[in-house]
């Protein structure tokens, strides 16, 4: 008999200490995200490289039919708003209620916190289980940034998490928690689960799984898949949501508790051997200049002989984890140093990009950039900028991470000053794709110095490009370093960072 799943989508990566918070109308925007698609429309989802799309093609093929809800994503911030949040939930609870479905799958996130519950997703989770009963098949996706809480995995019949940052394998995972709910309806019965917490926080930095330890602990894990052990996720966590299951987690599926165990308990093992090697050196704004400059071979203006740009991640301002991509601790750094062919991307700040596009190309404006996020150490750039590019933010990523997607970056102008750009925009979006310093008219591959806003995503369309890449930590609100955050409520005893010191002791 054919089987018919209830599918809905709701992420968000929440940042508890970043300045502000996801809104329903930030949900409706998407902000890089499909921008709520509802029901039928939101089959549309199978051609993106998302978990809801991945699973959409995964249930085609198995022939089973889909009764669509609703699919939100926002920009990761500060809390969901507890009105966003019920409105979102209620509607994907108010279809569960409905009935006529065999099990529900949800495209989660798992680092969601409102304004007014720590676990989103758990929340959501166990009303739903309240609606549909102990029987019914819950599965759920999950990114690798989670923080896996108690509530999310009892009330889920099965939760799997990425296994790549950059999320190369949005679409996959989705794939994989079809096959898992296969596996459910042919068993008929739950699957033995098994879980560890690790004791200590990770730098997302150091989860690139491009990078160790991190490839070599995913490929362990794959590896330990098969037999009675059906699945396996290790989500290193999302470090900026201050709650007390804030961290990593390790768990599997499988038909016999004791493989499953095992299982865990290896990959348990081994993190806790390698703790020193998930710690992260980071540069300051000026050393990560200095440094590129050094590997660049010379602070030349020639554009002739060069292979590929040195790219510098400015992580602490990554709009991909709550920051507003508006600091301007790098710039500075640039100007300073007096760098020739660099660009910055992308810049948000609509006042900016609105002058620009009132003066027109060619017009040279005074402009203050940054200053804005309220972190101690974000200080105001002022200078006269040279306006070189201007577009309407029309945007289609061709990266590897969510190639095909469109995205509205609204007014966007390319501001020069001395041999540095600045790709200014006026909607967030993280600088994932090279095709975004594209709409500002700036060629990545004949720079010299690319500074990218963001953390790790980057990597997947430019280190193809790079020569190297430098993580530096100038002063905003996404703090790259979890010891650097004034936690009050992890659970006590959890290390700060790798080999670092204990929360509460
Ligand atoms: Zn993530």
């Amino acid at each position: 008999m054919t089987k018919t799943i209830l599918i809905a989508g709701f992420q968000h990566e929440t940042n508890t200490f970043a300045p502000s918070k996801a809104a329903y109308e930030n949900f409706e925007r998407g902000e890089g995200h499909p921008a709520m698609p509802r029901g039928e429309a939101m089959l549309a989802l199978r051609d993106v490289n998302l978990p809801a799309g991945g699973f959409i093609r995964a249930a085609e093929q198995a022939g089973w039919s889909l009764v669509p809800v609703v699919w939100a994503g926002a920009s990761p911030s500060a809390h969901v708003t507890a009105d966003a949040y019920e409105r979102i939930t209620g509607e994907i609870v108010a279809a569960a209620q409905r009935g006529g479905f065999d099990a529900i799958y949800l495209d989660l996130h798992g680092a969601m916190v409102s304004e007014a519950c720590d676990d989103g997703e758990g929340e959501l989770l166990a009303r739903l289980r309240r609606v549909v009963g102990p029987a019914l098949p819950i599965v759920a996706s999950l990114d690798l940034h989670a923080n896996v809480t108690e509530q999310m995995l009892a009330n889920a019949d099965a939760l799997v998490a990425y296994r790549t940052y950059p999320h190369v394998d949005m679409a996959e995972t989705g794939a994989r928690a079809a096959a898992l709910l296969q596996t459910l309806f042919t068993r008929g019965t739950p699957l033995a689960r098994a879980v560890r917490r690790l004791p200590f926080l990770i730098p997302i930095n150091g989860m690139c799984t491009l990078l160790e330890p991190s490839r070599s602990m995913y490929a362990r894990l794959g590896a330990s898949e098969g037999g009675a052990v059906r699945s396996l996720s290790f989500a290193p966590g999302f470090p900026a949501a201050d709650f007390p299951e804030c961290g990593p987690v390790i768990w599997g599926y499988g038909d016999d508790v004791s493989a499953v165990e095992a299982a865990v308990e290896a990959l348990y093992a081994r993190m806790m051997r390698d703790e020193a090697q998930w710690q992260v050196p980071f540069l300051a704004p000026r050393d990560a200049v200095a440094e590129a400059l050094r590997l660049a071979g010379a602070n030349v203006a020639d554009s002739d002989a060069r292979e590929g740009p040195i790219v510098i991640a400015d992580t602490q301002d990554n709009p991909g984890a709550g920051a507003d991509s508006n600091t301007a601790g790098m710039l500075r750094a640039l100007v300073e140093a007096n760098a020739q062919d660099a660009a910055v991307g992308l810049f948000f700040d609509p006042a900016a990009a609105a002058r620009a596009h009132a003066a027109g190309v060619g017009a040279t404006l005074a402009l203050t950039l940054g200053g804005q996020s309220g972190v101690r150490g974000d200080e105001p750039f002022t200078g006269r900028f040279e306006v070189v590019a201007l577009s309407d933010g029309r945007c289609r990523y061709d990266g590897p991470m969510m190639h095909g997607m469109q995205v509205e970056l609204g007014p966007v102008a390319c501001l020069r000053i001395g041999g540095v750009r600045v790709a200014v925009s006026s909607t967030k979006a993280q600088m994932l794709d090279r095709n975004l310093y594209r709409v500002a008219g700036i060629e990545p591959e004949r720079m010299t110095i690319l500074v990218n806003k963001s953390s790790v995503h980057f990597r997947a369309d430019f280190e193809p490009i790079a020569r190297a890449v430098l993580v530096a930590k100038a002063p905003g609100p996404m703090c790259a370093d979890p010891a650097d955050l004034p936690w009050k409520r992890l659970k006590p005893g959890m290390r700060l960072k790798p080999g670092g010191p204990a929360f509460g002791g």
